[in-house]
């Protein structure tokens, strides 16, 4: 179906939780806005994600402000059905003016002119601002290792959705970050014979002293730390609420009959490689276990926190076989592996985004969520702001102050408006809005939902 030509002020494109949250802040400030998401609201919570998977934060704590999740207990751990409907619930809660099913397929900057065109699945739309709520994982990534062997099934975690997915045999999970871990654990415990490649990584207690993890890095200020800490580009997070929660201990899974195996390097000839880096990786991942646990202590007594003691989460249990004498090679078919699953991360896909706004890797450039590119804005990015940016509760301080710079440029462009009128001998006073939003109505007719 195609739509004339239209025109509003904030154009947000994506309707998972930043473009919801970004809509709530405009809508509070009265900028008028219009959200295009390609699938529904939340898409990726629903169908971009594994059967099993529920939040790795306690619901109290992941969610946005002003809502609770219906039917879920506070501290446990809402399954990913539940989170999609938290935000079209949400959405809804402020009649968000999203509109599903239409897909942005080109930005371009206007020439002479504000403003940009858009190009959708449905149609043209001139907007002023243009805020770009996409995702931080957009496109799946499979390391070009990977072996180019067609007896073996090959998946991103991405497309994993249940142990009956994959064919009968054992299974190479590559990547110890949350998402391997947990997907590692389920194909065991569903029978499967599993190896597991762990590479660097950080592993925060469950919850320690009574709180959860989410707790003491809010309290510690690590979600609110402003930049990655050295070194620390390739170190992922293992946590999980799978199971009402549990700290990540990779010597539990080995115990568990999960051989860990170092970081993949190669296959050749059916023969994965592993690198020989597997007892150190577990190693400094229980450094930074053991270092929350001491900041932990130091916050509690420096304040007088009545927290119970826990000094039994300072043991240790000793290194498995499979971590004292690891593989550094499996014959993939002697070991009867016949899938694997890449649990290997994201990449950004900003095709669609055609203006400057972008540094010389085509990484986006800005600050804050500002783009070099004004009227461009970033929102739900990896350490956008802060590291707490591309999860639900960061994403929300992030829209708001987008919110506020959008609010801003809008006024010094009234001022223009303004002055514009009165050179010409106008008498009408300007309300704030742009001519841009006095044409808004034809979006809405184009209907929300
Ligand atoms: C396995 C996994 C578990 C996670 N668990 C948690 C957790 O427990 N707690 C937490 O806080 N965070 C978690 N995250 C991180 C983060 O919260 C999620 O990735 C979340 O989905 C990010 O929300 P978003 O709105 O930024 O992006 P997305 O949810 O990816 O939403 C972007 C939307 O944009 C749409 N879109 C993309 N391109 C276009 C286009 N061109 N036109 C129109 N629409 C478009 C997509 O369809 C999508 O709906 C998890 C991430 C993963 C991968």
């Amino acid at each position: 179906m195609t739509v004339e030509t239209t025109s509003i002020d904030t154009l947000v494109v994506g309707a998972g939780q930043a473009g919801v949250a970004m809509s709530e802040h405009l809508s509070r400030l009265g900028v008028p806005h219009l959200v295009l998401e390609r699938a529904r609201i939340a898409e990726r919570w629903r169908t971009g994600r594994w059967d099993s998977l529920v939040a790795n934060g306690p619901a109290w704590h992941d969610r946005f402000p002003n809502l609770e999740f219906a039917d879920v207990d506070p501290d446990a751990f809402a399954p990913k059905e539940q989170v999609a409907d938290y935000f079209v619930a949400y959405a809804k809660k402020f009649d968000a003016p999203i509109r599903t099913g239409v897909e942005v397929k080109n930005v371009v900057r206007n020439a002479g002119r504000q403003g940009f065109t858009i190009e959708t699945s449905e149609g043209t739309i001139e907007a002023r601002r243009v805020v770009v709520a996409t995702g931080p994982f957009q496109r799946p990534v499979i390391p070009p290792i990977a072996p180019q062997d067609s007896s073996l099934t090959q998946i991103h975690s991405a497309d994993y959705r249940n142990p009956g997915q994959l064919p009968e045999g054992g299974v190479l999970v590559v990547g110890g970050g949350s998402s391997g871990v947990q997907i590692a654990d389920e194909l065991q415990r569903a029978g499967r014979r599993v190896y597991l490649s762990v590479g660097a990584h950080d592993r925060p207690p469950r919850a320690y002293r009574g709180r959860d993890f989410c707790w003491w890095l809010g309290v510690l200020g690590e979600w609110d730390a402003e930049v990655m800490k050295p070194g620390r580009e390739h170190v992922t997070i293992a946590v999980s609420g799978a199971r009402g929660g549990h700290t990540v201990d990779f010597r539990r899974l080995a115990n568990q009959g999960i051989t860990l195996v170092g970081l993949t390097k190669s296959f050749d000839n059916g023969v994965a490689t592993f690198e020989t880096d597997l007892a150190e990786n577990i190693a400094r991942g229980d450094e930074n276990y053991l270092s929350l646990l001491d900041a932990a202590d130091a916050y509690a007594a420096r304040n007088g926190l009545d927290l119970p003691e826990e000094p039994e989460a300072r043991v240790i249990p000793a290194d498995p076989e499979c971590v004292t004498h690891p593989l550094h090679d499996l014959d993939l078919a002697k070991a009867g592996v016949t899938s694997i699953v890449w649990a290997t991360g994201y990449a950004l896909d900003f095709s669609w985004l055609n203006v400057d706004a972008f540094d010389e890797k085509g990484k986006p450039k800005h600050q804050r969520g500002v783009a070099k590119e004004p009227g461009i804005y970033f929102l739900g990015l990896p350490w956008l702001s802060r590291r707490g940016s591309a999860f639900i509760w960061g994403v929300w301080h992030d829209a708001k102050h987008i919110a506020d710079h959008i609010v801003t440029q809008r006024k010094y462009l009234a001022y223009y408006d303004d002055s514009q009128r009165h050179a010409q001998g106008g008498s009408e006073q300007s309300t704030g809005n742009t001519s841009a939003d006095s044409r808004v109505h034809k979006v809405s007719e184009l209907g929300v939902n």
